[in-house]
């Protein structure tokens, strides 16, 4: 397996404090710096000056949680990405399904903002994933591709970016996708990428998101498309956020 890529989403969650807890707990953790897993964290604004005093520990990156499809202007409350980058960032989710759902972000905006990421030399880790309205009709695959569609008109401009398989119904509710749910997903997805995008698309990681936790991770992080996870509520812990990190090590 190759590296697997394990990222933190901590929504909007934990004050300077907590976060320094934290970091103090995870980047003492001899498997951080051990190079088999990729670490990446993204917190809230405020904290991502402190998240980034951090980030000279091997394998650990700071990442946004969402960035504005501008470069700058007059966008009261917004963050762009170069802004991120200058805060130490060097990755950014977009398109979430609560930016989708909660903030009708559509998936032509999200694909904008993957530009926006990639012009200010940030890697996007582009969300995408149905609800279960959408599983239950048999949707899935098409709301997939329609997602990613909007995507592959910008693709050619982006150096380099993740996709992480969400399904909407596995956010924050611990109803996680079985392994077999997930890995059908995510092989789809890779005949998608391989399909508009040739050899590239053999490239680009996909992660798994939706009530990952230790106890689940390695079924999931074994499944042959899965190439890391995309954690919310279980990575607001040190302790439980290193124990899926060390699952993905165990993997190497
Ligand atoms: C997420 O926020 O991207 C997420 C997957 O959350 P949780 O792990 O809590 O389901």
């Amino acid at each position: 397996m190759i590296r697997p890529i394990i990222v933190a989403n901590w929504k909007m969650n934990k004050n300077t404090q907590e976060a320094i807890s934290f970091f103090k707990e995870f980047c003492t953790d001899p498997t951080v710096s051990s190079g088999q897993v990729s670490c990446i964290v993204c917190p809230a604004t405020t904290l991502l000056h402190t998240a980034a005093s951090y980030a000279d520990t091997p394998n650990l990156s700071i990442g946004g949680q969402n960035l504005n499809e501008k470069e700058k202007g007059a966008f009261t409350g917004e963050i762009s990405g170069t802004m991120l980058r200058d805060a130490g960032c060097k990755f950014v989710l977009v398109g979430h399904s609560e930016r989708r759902h909660l903030y009708r972000e559509s998936s032509d905006l999200v694909a904008k903002k993957a530009f926006a990421a990639a012009h200010a030399n940030l890697i996007p880790i582009v969300c995408v994933g149905e609800t279960l309205v959408d599983r239950q009709g048999n949707k899935t695959f098409q709301v997939i591709r329609t997602q990613l569609n909007a995507l592959f008109n910008e693709a050619p401009f982006l150096a380099s970016f993740i996709v992480a398989y969400e399904p909407v119904w596995a956010i924050g509710t611990g109803q996680v996708a079985t392994p077999e749910q997930a890995q059908e997903v995510h092989a789809f997805i890779r005949q998608l990428l391989v399909e508009r995008l040739g050899e590239k698309g053999r490239l680009i990681s996909l992660l798994y998101g939706g009530s990952v936790t230790p106890e689940n991770a390695k079924s999931l992080l074994t499944q042959p498309d899965i190439e890391g996870a995309l954690v919310g509520g279980a990575s607001l812990q040190a302790a439980s956020f290193l124990q899926i990190i060390h699952e993905g090590a165990r993997l190497c």
